[in-house]
C-alpha cells in the first residue's frame, strides 16, 4: 500500500516533470508552490490542492509577499487576541521580519498606528489599533501576492500557466474596505464557488473565492482571506483583447497590473527604493 506522503511525493514529481514552466515566469519549475501558502492557515493546517510547479527563484523570492498577506489577513484581530501572544501569531511575526524586513516598522510606526474605540464581539467598545496599509513596502508585497494568486488560480482553472505576454489586474481591500456595494458588483459576474477541500476538512473561513472563467484565456475572481483581506483579480493571457488593465474610476483604490516574470523584480525594486535591500 502506498502511504499518503509517498503518493504526494510521486504526484509532485510528476507535476515537475510534466509542467512546461513555472506558473510565475519562463523558467523550468523545480519546486512545489502552495497557493494560498501554508503560512496563511491557522497552525499551517491547509487542505491539500492548489499545488503548482514553480521555479526556486520565484518561490523563494516571493515568500515575503506570502508572509505579509498572512499578517494582513489577520491584522484586525491584532488587539487582545491570544493569536498574537502565542505560537502561531508569534511565528508569523518572525516570518514577516525574516522574509519581508521593514514591513512591520512601516505599518506599526508610532506616528501611523492609531488607537480607535470600536465595537468588539460582545458589543462593547474596545480599543483597536488601526493600521495603515498604504506604505510603499506593504503595497509592493500585497500587489505581488495578489498577482501570484491570480496566476495560480488561472493555471488551476484554465489548465495552463498564464501566457508570458499576459497579465493580472488586481485590487485589494483591507479592514473591511470592501463595501457591500462593490462586493455585490464583483460577485454579479462571478457565479462559481471555489475553496479548498480535503474530505470533510475545509477552511472556508480562511480561504474562499467566487470566480468566472472561459477556460481558455481569461479568469476573474473575488477572493476572501481570513476576515480582513479581499482581492478582486482578473488574469488574462490576452489582456489587450479584454482591454486590461481596466480603469475603474468608481473604485477609490489603486489597481495593479503585473505580468509573469515581473514578480521578484517588482519586490526588489520597491525594496531598494526605500533602502531595504534584501
Ligand atoms: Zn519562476
Amino acid at each position: 500500500m502506498v502511504g499518503q506522503a509517498k503518493r504526494k511525493k510521486i504526484s509532485h514529481r510528476l507535476m515537475l516533470e510534466t509542467e512546461e514552466r513555472c506558473i510565475y515566469c519562463a523558467a523550468p519549475p523545480d519546486t512545489i508552490e502552495h497557493m494560498p501558502p501554508l503560512v496563511l492557515f491557522l497552525k499551517r493546517q491547509r487542505p491539500k490542492g492548489l499545488e503548482f510547479a514553480a521555479c526556486k527563484e520565484c518561490n523563494n523570492g516571493t515568500k515575503g509577499a506570502d508572509a505579509v498577506a498572512a499578517l494582513f489577513s489577520r491584522v484586525s484581530h491584532a488587539d487582545r487576541d491570544p493569536y498574537w501572544e502565542n505560537g502561531d501569531g508569534v511565528t508569523l511575526r518572525h516570518t514577516v521580519d525574516r522574509d519581508a524586513p521593514g514591513v512591520r516598522d512601516e505599518v506599526f510606526d508610532e506616528g501611523k498606528a492609531a488607537t480607535r474605540w470600536m465595537k468588539g464581539d460582545a458589543g462593547v467598545l474596545v480599543p483597536k489599533t488601526v493600521v495603515h496599509a498604504d506604505g510603499p513596502l506593504v503595497k509592493a508585497y500585497l500587489d505581488v501576492f495578489s498577482a501570484k494568486l491570480g496566476m495560480a488560480l488561472y493555471r488551476e482553472h484554465v489548465g495552463k500557466p498564464l501566457a508570458l505576454e499576459g497579465g493580472v489586474q488586481t485590487i485589494w481591500y483591507m479592514n473591511s474596505g470592501l463595501s457591500e456595494k462593490i462586493a455585490l458588483a464583483h460577485l454579479s459576474i462571478l457565479p462559481i464557488d471555489g475553496s479548498l477541500k480535503q474530505g470533510s476538512f475545509t477552511a472556508r473561513d480562511q480561504f474562499a473565492y467566487r470566480y468566472n472563467c472561459d477556460e481558455k484565456s481569461i479568469f476573474a475572481a473575488l477572493v476572501g482571506l481570513n476576515s480582513n483581506f479581499h482581492i478582486f483579480l482578473i488574469a488574462s493571457s490576452t489582456p489587450e483583447k479584454f482591454m486590461l488593465p481596466l480603469s475603474m474610476p468608481e473604485i477609490a483604490t489603486t489597481t495593479n497590473f503585473l505580468r509573469p516574470s515581473q514578480l521578484v523584480e517588482h519586490l526588489a525594486s520597491k525594496a531598494a527604493a526605500v533602502g531595504r535591500l534584501r
